[in-house]
């Protein structure tokens, strides 16, 4: 009998936390997750499709947040309706019909569990779509059609992202990252929650004021690191201007370089409370920005690719890192142009077997890998590489050499094989992948720490790239991402701008205040 009450009374315990609990989930606000992300030259002739983007659906897309793990004290802060997620390595212009597909599926996903008090709409911010400007402007404003103008929308973006003022105008909170490389991405997208969730559990709402600043000036990543001056000292400054009283959050974009839109360059946003705090420190931000214009370097030496292999060559210390920077695929670039892994083996230094070795990295062949596969390791193959997108500087490749490595499994890759061609150690890959992580290469047999030259498909290096270099230039190579902006031929951003005009007055660079969404 004493176990039945104790047993009853526990029941009703239970029955009563159970609906302590759900009453409570019901005072938790409700919000959704959406938003795809891709940094798309329209300099490439390469197109990007919607495979590319590995869409995450509902709750799996939780699971690319850290700070939304199961255990963490955020995911009890409120009701979580994650739509669709997506995530492409940069590459060219996203086809119409994948960017429709992946939108509407967002937009019935959002239909279905309306309403939200909230949004997190986590974005690069530099998509290209064939035949249609601005796009996450475009996306921004469907979804506001389906979740109305109440919802608290909260932006993240990459700082190579741009900000039209149509995306200004219909997000509530915005911010992006404050490094390059992108250290802090996962901190400043758990910001924005932070900022959305706040602004929710505190009853303040939107924030009244968001300052927008437009700088004419148009910079390609490599020559704004945030490691180096005047990258370093001007996003030094955002922190401290984001949590002066009266602000939420402040930003600065670099924008992205290799597209020609009108929305292309950089931009400077403050939101909160008070409107002369969030005018002032945006007014700040640019200025500095704009005055220190003129200093902006390369983050490395910089050279033509025969000065780059000639100082490597040359140099006493190893590994020597060389930037094949004009089809850097994390930028945009097609990542198949051969015309850096052409010249290095029309170079007779490599063409002995126990000559100084390079490893490449890297060049798509599905065909070559194919050939290696069916050669075996530590067997000849022959064949061709490289230039089935991009074929405007160099025909593909021909590699005739000895397999060294045939790796199955990679996300990106699928395959990988490694050819060995004179000295030269050529990774080819069933489909493109950067190569940033000491692991890309030795899981292929290779030893970037011993190799005389490493050539990498890359921009400035990544930080386990750059700390192991010994020395490094960035090789100012042809392809869809030149870095020699000056070279590629844009019509449609706003003239004049830094640095293609030259002996520019200063522009204005007060605050504009964007309308609050839906007023
Ligand atoms: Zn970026």
């Amino acid at each position: 009998m004493k176990y039945k009450i104790t047993a009853f009374v526990f029941l009703l315990l239970m029955t009563a936390s159970a609906r302590a609990q759900q009453s409570a989930k019901n005072n938790l606000p409700r919000i959704a997750i959406a938003g795809i992300a891709i940094e798309s030259s329209t300099f490439s002739p390469a197109h990007t499709d919607e495979a590319a983007f590995h869409a995450q659906y509902g709750q799996d897309l939780l699971k690319v947040y850290p700070f939304l793990s199961n255990d963490s004290p955020m995911l009890q802060r409120a009701v979580w309706i994650p739509t669709l997620g997506g995530h492409a390595l940069p590459g060219g212009a996203v086809t119409r019909k994948a960017y429709e597909s992946l939108v509407n599926k967002t937009l019935d996903s959002l239909k279905k569990h309306l309403p939200y008090d909230g949004l997190f709409f986590d974005i690069h911010g530099a998509m290209s779509v064939t035949g249609l400007d601005d796009p996450e402007g475009d996306f921004i404003v469907r979804i506001r059609k389906v979740v109305g103008t109440k919802t608290i929308i909260s932006t993240s973006m990459d700082l190579h992202g741009n900000v039209s003022w149509r995306l200004a105008a219909n997000t509530d909170l915005i911010t992006c990252y404050r490094m390059a490389p992108h250290e802090d991405a996962m901190q400043t997208k758990e910001r924005a929650v932070e900022n959305l969730l706040q602004r929710i559990e505190s009853g303040k709402g939107k924030p009244k004021y968001k300052a927008y600043v437009s700088i004419p000036i148009l910079l390609p990543g490599e020559k704004t690191s945030t490691r180096i001056e005047p990258g370093k000292s001007i996003y030094a400054a955002v922190a401290p201007a984001s949590v002066q009283p009266g602000v939420v959050d402040a930003a600065i974009w670099i924008g992205y370089a290799w597209a020609d839109e009108p929305r292309n360059h950089a931009v400077v946003m403050v939101t909160g409370d008070d409107e002369a705090t969030v005018k002032k420190e945006a007014t700040q931000l640019a200025k500095r920005f704009w005055d220190l214009r003129n200093d902006f370097v390369f983050v490395a030496p910089t050279g033509t690719l025969e000065e780059a292999l000639t100082k490597a060559l040359a140099s006493k210390v190893h590994p020597y890192f060389i930037s094949d920077s004009g089809d850097n695929p994390t930028a945009g670039g097609a990542g198949d142009v051969t015309w850096t892994i052409t010249e290095i083996l029309k170079n007779l230094a490599f063409s002995k077997a126990d000559g100084p070795s390079l490893i490449y990295a890297s060049i798509p062949g599905p065909e070559l890998v194919k050939k290696a596969i069916a050669a075996g390791i530590g067997n000849a193959v022959d064949g061709y590489a490289g230039a089935a997108v991009d074929a405007r500087f160099a025909p593909p490749v021909h590699l005739a050499g000895t397999v060294t490595s045939i790796e199955y499994g990679d996300k990106d890759a699928e395959v990988e094989v490694v050819v060995k061609v004179g000295s030269v150690y050529v990774i080819v890959t069933q489909k493109r992948k950067p190569y940033h992580k000491e692991i890309d290469f030795t899981r292929l047999g290779l030893q970037p720490r011993k190799a005389d030259i490493v050539v990498v498909k890359i921009g400035y290096l990544e930080p386990e790239l750059f700390a192991m270099r010994a020395d490094w230039l960035l090789a100012l190579t042809p392809g869809g991402v030149d870095q020699n902006l000056e070279r590629l031929p844009f019509k449609r951003i706003q003239r004049p701008m830094f640095p293609f005009d030259k002996n520019m007055k200063t522009p204005d660079l007060s605050a504009k205040l964007v309308p609050v969404s839906g007023k």
